[in-house]
């Protein structure tokens, strides 16, 4: 097998004894209005709390290709403000990002649905792995799928099973399992952190980088398949 060099000969390469792993957040979708979303709603809740940071952050746009919501705060000058308004929001951030409320706000990376739609139609098994906790994120990421236009069940949808395990652990024992059942596996994901871990743990694991934004101070392994979109 020539290794494919643009998402187009993946594609053609594909047949019914290949298996494609999906990860969804910033790499089929993209999450910064989600951010952005939960940011505005904790401007308005603790408005009487913290007014000043408040009245600034609820101005607050979050970018694509941005990781988190740093250099947001930033922009407003706010990534200054005193440390136990930070630790407020962020505990807030996380509660929130990591729920069912706001999947609402994600959008489709460019091309995605329609990549995803394509491997269903033309019988390419896939499956999706996620590092989103089952228990805190089902069934609102079953629903935001389907919303999107993905095919999606829950017997194809791998969430975490407990928030505190480590997204890189699960994920490593989850393809363990599944790289039995087809003789090659594919990992389509963002985060290197990740990619580095199925590397070494599955070296027959073929990976694909989507270059969207991801943890900081790691790169993706060198020489990878990577998609700025999901155009083929
Ligand atoms: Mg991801």
């Amino acid at each position: 097998m020539q290794r494919p060099q643009t998402l187009s000969e993946l594609v053609s390469q594909l047949t019914s004894d290949d298996l494609v792993i999906l990860d969804i957040d910033s790499t089929l979708l993209y999450t910064y209005k989600r951010n952005e979303a939960i940011l505005k709603k904790f401007a308005q809740d603790r408005i009487s709390q913290f007014p000043d940071f408040c009245r600034t952050l609820s101005q607050v746009d979050c970018r694509r290709g941005e990781y988190g919501y740093g250099d947001a705060l930033k922009r407003l000058l706010l990534d200054k403000a005193e440390a136990s308004i930070l630790d407020n929001l962020h505990s807030y951030w996380r509660e929130a990002f990591f729920s069912n409320d706001f999947l609402t706000h994600d959008i489709p990376h460019e091309g995605a649905v329609q990549f995803v739609q394509h491997l269903s139609h033309t019988q390419i098994p896939f499956v999706y792995l996620t590092g989103r906790p089952r228990e805190l994120m089902s069934p609102g990421s079953l629903q935001s799928l389907l919303q999107f236009g993905f095919p999606a069940s829950q017997g194809i949808l791998f969430m975490k099973p407990q928030p505190k395990d480590i997204d890189e652990e699960f994920k490593s024992k989850k393809i363990k399992e599944l790289k039995q059942l087809k003789s090659r596996t594919w990992l389509i994901d963002n985060e290197p952190k990740i990619l580095h871990k199925i590397a070494a743990d599955h070296p027959e694991v073929h990976l694909i980088f989507v270059d969207t934004c991801h943890s900081p101070n790691v790169v993706a392994p060198e020489g990878l398949l990577t998609l700025k979109d999901f155009h083929f």
